[in-house]
């Protein structure tokens, strides 16, 4: 117990946070909600091999970075489930 383990545990009451489905990096919650909180973001700023958002699967609802995303040279795609990422985070 001490001052760090409130913190997290408040953290973690906090929020949903956003990470990469397979290397589980994160992303800051605040920052996604404002860039892909929203519908109709397309990524296409997103540097394949870089561990910036890639996007949401529709179909296993999880996220990937660019570097654990397949990129078929236009789109990422889930690597499981071959759908194309989204980049919108709801709906
Ligand atoms: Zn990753
Ligand atoms: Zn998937």
């Amino acid at each position: 117990m001490g001052i760090f383990d409130i913190f997290r545990k408040k953290k973690e009451e906090t929020g949903f946070s956003y990470a990469c489905a397979k290397c589980g990096v994160r992303w800051d919650p605040g920052k996604m909600e404002m860039l892909y909180g929203g519908f109709g973001m397309v990524s296409g700023m997103v540097k394949p091999g870089s561990s910036s958002y890639a996007g949401r699967c529709p179909t296993c609802g999880k996220l990937y970075c660019a570097r654990c995303a397949s990129f078929s040279g236009v789109t990422f795609q889930c690597p499981k489930c071959n759908s194309t990422l989204k980049a919108a985070l709801h709906g």
